[in-house]
């Protein structure tokens, strides 16, 4: 995975992060992430966009359409990042809150709640298997 370190508010930053609204974002095989991460916060963000790399290599040709497209499989394929994510900064509550507004996922009538537990129970989502 190639990994490109980009300004929030530069050029790229905008079209990318959406403007910082997003840390880090996953194209194929190149990740973006913000500049202004450090440490800890970086490490996991690295981790969540190698997972959507992950995701990517297992499918290369349908990944990204079935991601753009279907919400069940935009909503798993953020709850295995973030999932990544949070073994390195614990939040689940920040995650799902994330989840819940940033991916257009409306249509799945999801809440906070069963976010956060499909996030820390592993065993979940036979949705998946549907369209994996
Ligand atoms: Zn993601």
């Amino acid at each position: 995975m190639l990994l490109i370190k980009i300004k929030p508010n530069g050029i790229l930053g905008k079209l990318l992060l959406r403007n910082g609204k997003f840390d880090g974002r996953n194209l194929g095989p190149i990740s973006f992430i913000s500049k202004e991460l450090t440490g800890r916060n970086k490490e996991a963000v690295i981790a969540h966009e190698k997972e959507h790399y992950y995701q990517w290599k297992k499918n290369p040709f349908t990944f990204g359409i079935k991601y753009l497209f279907i919400p069940e499989v935009r909503y798993k394929a953020e709850l295995e990042a973030y999932r990544q994510q949070n073994y390195i900064v614990e939040a689940p509550d920040t995650y799902s809150y994330y989840i819940l507004n940033n991916y257009k996922l409306d249509k799945l009538n999801l809440t906070i709640e069963k976010i956060k537990n499909d996030l820390l129970n592993k065993k979940e989502n036979s949705i998946w298997e549907n369209y994996h």
